[in-house]
C-alpha cells in the first residue's frame, strides 16, 4: 500500500472517529479534524491535475478482477440502436454495467442486449444483474438467475447479486450454496447481494463469517462516515476480500434543499464532490451511479478521471450538509420508526421511492416502485406518526415526508 493511500485511509478514519464523523453524530462542530489529516487532504489537493486518460480500475475485493471505480448504473431504458450514454460510458472506461430484473420496469435487460452485440466482444464489459428472489426461496433465485441471462441475450454474468437483501436468513447455507452452484456452472463469475436498509451491518458481518459471497453493493455515502456499525462492519468486509460497491452516493437529499447549503470548491461540483468523498474510502472499490445523461456523464467521468482529491474545506463542507439536512436523509433503519405506527405502512421503502424521485431523477422509476408496493403498505390517512418521528434518529417528519410521496408517486 503507498504511503499516500495509508494518509488517505488514515484521513477518513481519523474524519469518521474524530472530526467530521463524531461531528455529524454529535453535531459538534468539526474542531476534531486533526492536524494530520489536514494535511492529508491538502497533500491529495496539490498532487498532480493531469487527468488519467480514463476512468481508473480497482480491484474488486480478493476477486482477482479489476473494475472501473464507476459503474453504469441501467435503472433506464437505452435506445436499442444506438445508445450514446452506453457507448460514451464505454469508451471513458466505465464498462460496467449493473442492471437488474426490475429495472424499467422489466425492460432494462431487454435494451441493453444490442448494446453488448454492439461492442462486439461479450468479455469487453463486467455485466452485473440481480434477482429479488420474489418467493425468498433458493428456486426463485435460481428462476430469476436464469431470466437474466436470457433477457441480456448473454452466456454468463460476471456478478449475479441476490437484489435488495433486508433478511440474514438469505445468507443461510442454502443460499451459500446455490451461490456456488452458480459459480460453478460457468453462468456468472461471482456471487453476492445487494442492501438498501438498516440490515446492512448484520448482512455484512454474516456474510464475513459465513464466507462465499464475493462482493456486497451497499447505500454508502459521505453522510455515514460517522456511522460506526457501518465502518465497523466494512472493515471486517475488506479484511475478508470482499468487493464494496457503494451506491446511493448522492444521499437523500432533495437538491433544492441542498442548494441553500451553497457548495462551493475550486474543483469540483457538489455531485462530483460527493462521488470523490466516496472514493477517498480506499476500502470502497467503486460507486454505481444512475447516468442519464450527457451532462451528467461528463461530470461524473471528469470526477473520475480527476487526480485532484477532495480539500479539507470540501470535506468540511460536506459534512455541514449532512448535519443541515440529516432531517431529509433517511437512513432506511425501520425498526425506529415502522413498528410505532398503528398500521402497514412502508416508511423505508416510501422514503427510497422518494430519494429516486427527489434526488436521482429516476421518476419513473420511483412511481413505478411506489405503486407497486401493496395498499396497505401505502395507506397513511388516519394514521399518527408523532412516534415513528420521535423515534426516527435522523429526525424525520415522517407523516409530511410520507404525503409528499403520496402527492409525487402516487
Ligand atoms: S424514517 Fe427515520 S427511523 Fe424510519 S427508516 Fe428512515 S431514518 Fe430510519
Amino acid at each position: 500500500m503507498s504511503d499516500r493511500k495509508t494518509s488517505r485511509r488514515g484521513f477518513l478514519k481519523k474524519a469518521a472517529l474524530t472530526g467530521a464523523g463524531l461531528g455529524a453524530l454529535q453535531g459538534a462542530p468539526l474542531a476534531g479534524v486533526t492536524p494530520q489529516a489536514k494535511a492529508a487532504a491538502d497533500s491529495g489537493a496539490s498532487a498532480s491535475t493531469k487527468p488519467h486518460a480514463k476512468v481508473p480500475r480497482k480491484p474488486l475485493g480478493t476477486t482477482g478482477e479489476e473494475i472501473p471505480i464507476l459503474v453504469l448504473g441501467c435503472a433506464q431504458k437505452f435506445d436499442p440502436k444506438y445508445d450514446k450514454i452506453l457507448h460514451r460510458c464505454f469508451r471513458a472506461g466505465v464498462d460496467y454495467l449493473d442492471t437488474a430484473l426490475v429495472y424499467a420496469d422489466g425492460m432494462s435487460h431487454k435494451t441493453i442486449a444490442p448494446f453488448i452485440k454492439q461492442i462486439g466482444d461479450r468479455k469487453k464489459l463486467w455485466i452485473t444483474s440481480k434477482g429479488p428472489g420474489r418467493q425468498g426461496t433458493v428456486e426463485s433465485f435460481e428462476s430469476e438467475f436464469e431470466q437474466c441471462l436470457s433477457g441480456l441475450e448473454i452466456d454468463y454474468l460476471d456478478l449475479f447479486f441476490m437484489h435488495a437483501l433486508d433478511n440474514t436468513r438469505f445468507l443461510d447455507p442454502e443460499f451459500i450454496k446455490m451461490g456456488e452452484r452458480m459459480r460453478k456452472s460457468g453462468k456468472t463469475r461471482f456471487f453476492g447481494f445487494s442492501c438498501h436498509g438498516d440490515k446492512v451491518v448484520d448482512l455484512m458481518n454474516k456474510a464475513v463469517k459465513v464466507g462465499g459471497i464475493d462482493a456486497i453493493m451497499f447505500r454508502y455515502s459521505f453522510a455515514r462516515y460517522g456511522d460506526l456499525a457501518l465502518n465497523k462492519a466494512i472493515d471486517a468486509c475488506k479484511e475478508a476480500g470482499i468487493g464494496l460497491i457503494a451506491m446511493k452516493t448522492q444521499e437523500s437529499v432533495p437538491d433544492d434543499l441542498e442548494a441553500v447549503a451553497g457548495f462551493k470548491s475550486k474543483d469540483f461540483t457538489l455531485g462530483q464532490a460527493k462521488l470523490k468523498a466516496v472514493w477517498a474510502d480506499e476500502r470502497i472499490d467503486s460507486a454505481v451511479s444512475h447516468i442519464d445523461n450527457t451532462k451528467k456523464l461528463k461530470e461524473n467521468v471528469d470526477a473520475a478521471r480527476s487526480p485532484v482529491q477532495l480539500s479539507m474545506e470540501d470535506f468540511q463542507q460536506l459534512q455541514s450538509i449532512a448535519r443541515a439536512t440529516a432531517h431529509y436523509s433517511c437512513t432506511g433503519c425501520s425498526r425506529h420508526c415502522e413498528p410505532k405506527v398503528d398500521g402497514e405502512v412502508n416508511i423505508a421503502d416510501t422514503m427510497r421511492f422518494l430519494m429516486y424521485h427527489e434526488s436521482y431523477g429516476e421518476s419513473e422509476k420511483a412511481r413505478a416502485f411506489y405503486r407497486a408496493l401493496p395498499p396497505a403498505q401505502r395507506a397513511i390517512d388516519g394514521l399518527d406518526f408523532t412516534a415513528a418521528s420521535a423515534a426516527c434518529p435522523q429526525g424525520i417528519d415522517i407523516a409530511a415526508r410520507l404525503n409528499q410521496a403520496r402527492k409525487f408517486l402516487g
